[in-house]
């Protein structure tokens, strides 16, 4: 479900002429019918930004300003705490199904149990190099302690319309439910992206998703260390986020480490998206190589792409853009291509005990 009739208020009211739409990759195929829909009721002519759009870190800016865009018309991403330059209107897409949640509930008392267990263990702070690696490459329970074990409810932005009725069911049938808020990269109680998990705290022990796919279920598990049940409400399906995919994961991310250990030399990438952009991060980086007598090339870039880097003459890349590029493409690139922590690893300003720090964009 999309509703235009905001947009097209704004534009008739604003008397605008050329408007931009954005929309993500899954919605491009309705794209002319909703071009249609707002030339009919409205004067504008309707630009679709065709480009691939992963989020809202990703909104058009000044380049389409020289093309005499007066408003862009964003679709089903909520607004960052970001400013492209460019007046822009959000559109909520919402989907409606709702799936019973039975077919959850034993994993979520499996999780429970781990999150219990988790919570009367005690930290042992004095470990080997080789306890260090393996608490590195954990999936749940490398983290900082636990102060609870309750279940945190997060959903992906289509869903989070029904995130608080989900709350009184799971409550009915047992669990003690948080729906966390995070930081201001994000809009609603219980959203999370692909980059940020700001609303996760110490008493919540484990999480249940509601959506689809398992980009963000990778990153919350990545990011908390908590186990994870995933709830589709497009299948009415439910599973949980494998411990052993997110090892798998954290064993290559342990591998590009230990394999850029010799690399003198380092493509440092910076995004060029609004929301992805991160110079003082890169510089900072940049700071660091040189400390540790290596060097680092800025390279900045709209797009991140193995044919666009892979040629350059450095040992390893490093990335400060989307943070999913390095985590989820790295097989992609002929090269390491390492997030800021990990190249912080690699320095050995940072320690393998600390566990895996997800690269988070606040
Ligand atoms: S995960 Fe990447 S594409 Fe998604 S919002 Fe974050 S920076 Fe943008």
């Amino acid at each position: 479900m999309f509703e235009l009739d905001d947009l097209i208020e704004r534009i008739k009211s604003n008397d605008n002429r050329l408007v931009a739409l954005q929309v993500p990759e899954g919605l491009k195929m309705q794209a002319l019918e909703m071009m249609d829909a707002i030339e009919e009721d409205t004067s504008a002519r309707i630009i679709l930004a065709a480009d691939p759009c992963y989020g809202a870190c990703d909104l058009v800016h000044d380049k389409m300003q020289r093309m005499g865009v007066e408003l862009v018309a964003h679709m089903g991403h909520s607004q960052m705490n970001i400013d492209s330059g460019m007046p822009t209107e959000f559109i909520n897409v919402t989907y409606d199904g709702d799936p019973a949640i039975d077919p959850v509930l034993p994993i979520l008392s499996a999780h429970r149990k781990i999150a219990e267990r988790r919570l009367s263990e005690s930290v042992n702070d004095e470990m080997s190099e080789e306890e260090a690696q393996e608490r590195f490459m954990d999936a749940v329970g490398r983290v900082a302690p636990l102060k609870g074990a309750k279940l945190g409810l997060v959903g992906s932005i289509q869903h989070l319309h029904l995130i608080f009725d989900y709350k009184e069911r799971l409550e009915s049938a047992g669990f003690e439910v948080e729906v966390p808020v995070g930081g201001a990269r994000l809009s609603f109680p219980g959203q999370v992206l692909g980059c940020n998990y700001s609303g996760d705290r110490d008493d919540i022990g484990h999480y249940l998703f509601l959506g689809s796919g398992d980009f963000h279920p990778i990153g919350l598990v990545l990011h908390t260390g908590k186990p994870l049940a995933m709830l589709d409400p497009y299948t009415g399906g439910a599973e949980e986020m494998s411990f052993e995919r997110i090892e798998g994961i954290l064993r290559q991310r342990f591998g590009l480490i230990m394999s850029s250990d010799k690399a003198k030399t380092f493509g440092i990438l910076i995004g060029e998206k609004p929301g992805q952009m991160r110079r003082n991060l890169a510089l900072r980086m940049k700071r660091k190589l040189e400390k540790h007598g290596r060097k680092g090339y800025l390279l900045a870039l709209e797009h991140v792409g193995p044919e666009l880097i892979d040629f350059y003459p450095v040992d390893a890349f490093v990335n400060t853009a989307c943070p999913r590029i390095a985590i989820d493409d790295s097989v992609r690139y002929a090269k390491p291509l390492l997030t800021p922590f990990e190249l912080e690893v690699v320095l050995g300003d940072k320690k393998w005990e600390t566990g895996y720090k997800f690269d988070e964009i606040p």
